[in-house]
């Protein structure tokens, strides 16, 4: 196999883009913050398997961290992360190129995490990035908008791929690539997960093997609500509540464990219901805060489970 290419500028990805399109290549990409787990490498495989050439990125990003989060003890495995890289193959292809640029490469007006003293461009999807993780961190799809959308300018790729763990980010991506009139398809992929059901997450190296066993409740939880509205479904419109009251016996069992909220909503609006419709479906999410293995802080694991239509 050969070495794959690491760019480290928007420059050349621009160049290295060019030679994909005289070549009638599709281009899959695959943006990520680095610290990559089996949950980025199904990414990856699928982006093998629909295009002639895959580039994937890691950059941890700024603007989507509020000054009181982990930007500076995100885990950075740069080295680790190009040999798992290296390692992915479909029918013989691998991983073409890796953009991994700096801070300033990508934000040209500079960028502080202090969003009152922010200079620039930014990009804000409204009416989907407000609920759910948006009340939490009211920074963070303003953020991963505006990284998204100077990514996609730079690499232009035929399809792009997210996690569906991260399920309101796909929301918001999905409607600022149909707003801004993107040319690129989003394809969304199932979450990975442990063994024991908990979703895997960059996040998950904060965790003691403890805390790990005892956060698989969640998806437990999520999966208690999955079960009774797949029993009630046949019977027409299911109450959100009966739906939430069930996780809850779950989810609120563990002590040390604070639940910032849990909530069923739109599959594709995001708007929070009272009753779910069969012939739509809906999303349940939650995010819970757990203790850090290294220090007195919490560390938030969002995860969330689709009640499907019929
Ligand atoms: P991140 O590096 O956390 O920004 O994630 C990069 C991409 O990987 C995003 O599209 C995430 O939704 C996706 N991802 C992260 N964890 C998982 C997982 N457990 N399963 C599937 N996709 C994931």
């Amino acid at each position: 196999m050969t070495a794959i290419k690491i760019l480290r500028t928007v420059a050349h990805v621009r160049q290295w883009r060019y030679e994909c399109l005289k070549n009638r290549k599709r281009v899959g990409f695959v943006p990520t913050m680095g610290a990559l787990h089996d949950g980025h490498c199904s990414l990856v495989n699928q982006s093998l398997k629909d295009n002639e050439t895959s580039i994937v990125s890691i950059f941890v990003n700024p603007s989507q961290f509020a000054p009181h989060e982990d930007l500076e003890s995100y885990p950075k495995t740069l080295d680790s992360d190009l040999s798992i890289l290296q390692e992915l193959a479909q029918d013989g292809k691998g991983v073409e190129a890796v953009f991994v640029p700096n801070a300033l490469d990508i934000y040209p007006s500079g960028i502080t995490v202090d969003v009152l003293k922010q200079k620039g461009t930014f990009v804000n999807v409204v009416g989907c990035s407000e609920q759910l993780e948006g009340k939490q961190r009211p920074q963070f799809f303003r953020g991963v908008a505006t990284v998204v959308t100077k990514l996609l300018n730079v690499v232009q790729p035929t399809n792009i791929y997210f996690g569906q763990k991260d399920a309101q980010q796909c929301v918001v991506i999905k409607n600022l690539v149909k707003d801004l009139l993107i040319d690129t398809k989003v394809n969304v992929l199932p979450t990975t997960r442990e063994p024991n059901g908990l979703a895997m997450s960059s996040r998950n190296a904060y965790l003691s093997p403890e805390i790990k066993l005892k956060s698989s409740i969640i998806f437990e939880s999520l999966s208690k609500g999955e079960e009774l509205y797949n029993q009630q479904r046949s019977h027409g419109e299911v109450p959100v509540d009966i739906i939430l009251q069930k996780i809850r016996q779950y989810l609120y069992q563990t002590t040390d464990f604070e639940v910032e909220y849990l909530s069923i909503n739109h599959p594709e609006t995001l708007e929070e219901l009272q009753s779910i419709d069969p012939q739509v479906g809906a999303i349940v999410s939650t995010a819970v805060a757990v203790p850090r293995k290294d220090s007195q802080q919490t560390t938030r694991l969002i995860d969330n489970v689709i009640l499907s239509k019929v």
